[in-house]
């Protein structure tokens, strides 16, 4: 078997594929790690760059770090390939994308990174579920391996429920552990790495005039901040949906009809009252109907393999 090394790009044997990676993680002495991840070469963004901020600020240290091209390039075509850190060459560390601001936009680099997120789905037609939302848009696309309902059968409803928050729980600590482990390498390399030393046209900012956080002034990001927001609630709203239609076919299933009547009684209706038979007939009505969902939800389970 062999695996991508998504540092370099070349196929290795699993056995040998973690010392591998680890090599490429190794931080070196300016606090950076050896590689960052980057999509393959020939997937790349090819166009031009010219107009992509380059130089991002940390204005808690003063610091300004370089953007390398091989990190632009891949998340341009892929904005999630990257967590929200990146590496401050002031701090020697790698710090959340919210206190870095691009120093030709003053956009900071977490708003950047979602707005190119945000554009990303929308562009490419994609499934908005298939990514994990917060409070600021589309953060990370969801771990793949389907949620397979499994037994379905008839699970009391709380059951079903923390079925899903232990999932919900482990899935997020995959991610964590993940996200420790492998994918602290959204970095830039040094600010002057092969470059003369700044002092170009945009070096002579101030920091204290530095922007002020979180504004980004790009056009549409209100709008895409707003539909990002949009979708999220419609994604609840979709959920709770669905949370309800499921507790509607449970109740009629296990229960009886809806409305938790009473099985009407044997005895025959008055002589001149009709409400009792109309009652009775939409009883006997919807029994039949759970009758069938029953039958229909045995074989289901039983084709299962
Ligand atoms: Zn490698
Ligand atoms: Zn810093």
């Amino acid at each position: 078997m062999h695996k991508l090394c998504p540092f370099c790009h070349s196929w290795l044997s699993t056995n040998i594929f973690d010392a591998h990676v680890a090599s490429h993680t190794q931080k070196l002495p300016d606090g950076q790690m050896q590689d960052h991840v980057t999509v393959r070469p020939e997937e790349r963004f090819a166009g031009d760059i010219a107009k992509e901020p380059r130089w991002y600020v940390h204005p808690r240290c003063g610091g300004v770090t370089g953007m390398p091209e091989e990190i632009i390039r891949s998340y341009m075509v892929d904005p999630f390939l990257y967590n929200e850190s990146s590496f401050c060459t002031g701090c020697h560390n790698y710090v959340p994308t919210a206190e870095l601001y691009w120093q030709e936009t003053n956009e900071s680099l977490q708003a950047a990174s979602y707005r190119r997120k945000a554009e990303f789905i929308q562009k490419n037609g994609l499934n908005p579920q298939d990514f994990v939302w917060d409070a600021l848009g589309p953060a990370r696309r969801k771990s793949r391996g389907g949620s397979g309902v499994g037994t379905i059968a008839l699970v009391a409803l709380g059951g079903l429920a923390a079925l899903f928050l232990v999932g919900f729980v482990v899935m997020f600590a995959v991610i964590a552990a993940r996200s420790q482990a492998a994918r602290r390498q959204p970095a830039p390399a040094p600010f002057n790495a092969g470059f003369p030393r700044m002092g170009r046209d945009f070096q002579p900012v101030k920091f204290p005039d530095i922007p002020e956080p979180n504004f980004p002034k790009g056009p549409d990001i209100d709008k895409l901040m707003r539909e990002s927001h949009e979708q999220m609630e419609q994604h609840l709203k979709e959920s709770q949906q669905r949370q309800e239609e499921f507790m509607e076919r449970l109740r009629s299933d296990a229960f009886g009809p809806p409305g938790g009547l009473p099985t009407p009684p044997n005895v025959g209706p008055p002589a001149g009252f009709s409400g009792i038979e109309e009652a009775r007939k939409r009883a006997e009505e919807s029994r039949q109907r759970s009758r069938e969902r029953m039958d229909a939800l045995r074989e289901r389970t039983r084709s299962r393999p």
